[in-house]
C-alpha cells in the first residue's frame, strides 16, 4: 500500500514536470455548475460539452429558471453535446429537486465525508460515479481524483491498479492516493492518455512514465506525432 503511494506520487511528480502543474480556477467554480458541466460532458468530447454548457448558461440567467422551461427547450439548447434528451431529463429533474429541497447550490455537501457526498450525488439520475467525484475535485477541491476512459486506461497499463471498469479502478486508486494530487494526477493523466498513452497504440518511447510502467505491451514501433489536447472542460465551466 505504502509502495504505491509513492510511485502514484512520483507519477504526479514526472507528468507535472513534462506538461505542468494544472492551474486551478480561482474561486472554485460553484458545485451546481460543475454538476451540469459534468452530466453535459458525458459521452462526447471536451469542446462540444463546452458548447451545450455554454448554451445553456446563457440562455438561462439562473439555474432555477429551467424549473419552468420546457424539456425540449434544453434539449435542443445541448444538442451539440450529444444524448440531449436524456441529458435534459436528467438535469431539469436535477434542479428541480434542488429547489424543492432550497438547496440549489448543493451546500448540503459541505458537510458530508468523500464517500457520503459521491453516495448522495450518485442518487441523482444520470449522475454515476465519474460525474459525482468530479463536484467533489473540482467545486469542493477534495482529493478525490475522477476516473474517465483515459485515467482508467492509463493507471491499468502502468500498474497501479489491475480492475476491468473505471468504477473499480476509481475505488482502488482513491484508496490509495497520496494527499494533495488529486487535481494534477487526474488532469496529466488525462493529457497522458490523450496524446501519448492512446487507446489504440502507445507510443512509449515519448512517455515521461516509460521507467516505471509495467505494461507489457508496449510499443516502440517510432515515436508517432504527439497532439496536444489540453483543454478541460471542467476547468473552465
Ligand atoms: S510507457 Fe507506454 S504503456 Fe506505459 S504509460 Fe507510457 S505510453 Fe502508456
Amino acid at each position: 500500500m505504502i509502495g504505491k503511494k509513492v510511485l502514484l506520487k512520483k507519477i504526479d511528480k514526472f507528468l507535472s514536470k513534462r506538461f505542468g502543474i494544472p492551474t486551478r480556477q480561482n474561486p472554485l467554480p460553484k458545485p451546481i455548475d460543475t454538476l451540469i458541466a459534468a452530466i453535459l460532458s458525458q459521452n462526447t468530447n471536451d469542446n462540444n460539452s463546452y458548447r451545450a454548457y455554454k448554451n445553456l448558461k446563457n440562455n438561462f440567467g439562473k439555474w432555477e429558471e429551467i424549473i419552468c422551461a420546457k424539456r425540449s427547450q434544453i434539449e435542443k439548447l445541448i444538442q451539440i453535446g450529444g444524448l440531449a434528451k436524456q441529458k435534459s431529463i436528467a438535469i431539469k429533474n436535477l434542479v428541480n429537486t434542488l429547489s424543492e429541497r432550497n438547496d440549489i447550490n448543493l451546500k448540503f455537501l459541505n458537510e458530508l465525508d468523500n464517500s457520503e457526498a459521491l453516495n448522495q450525488l450518485t442518487k441523482f439520475e444520470g449522475v454515476g460515479l465519474k460525474t459525482a467525484s468530479c463536484v467533489l475535485l473540482f467545486a469542493l477541491n477534495r482529493n478525490v481524483c475522477p476516473v474517465d476512459t483515459h485515467v482508467h486506461r492509463t493507471v491499468n497499463r502502468i500498474g497501479i491498479v489491475s480492475e476491468k471498469t473505471p468504477d473499480k479502478t476509481f475505488n482502488s486508486l482513491n484508496n490509495i492516493l497520496p494527499d494533495g494530487v488529486a487535481h494534477s494526477l487526474h488532469t496529466n493523466l488525462i493529457r497522458l492518455g490523450r496524446e501519448i498513452c492512446k487507446q489504440s497504440k502507445p507510443d512509449c518511447l515519448v512517455c515521461p512514465l516509460l521507467k516505471l510502467c509495467k505494461y507489457d505491451a508496449k510499443n516502440f514501433s517510432g515515436s508517432m506525432k504527439v497532439t496536444t489536447k489540453s483543454f478541460m472542460l471542467l476547468d473552465n465551466v
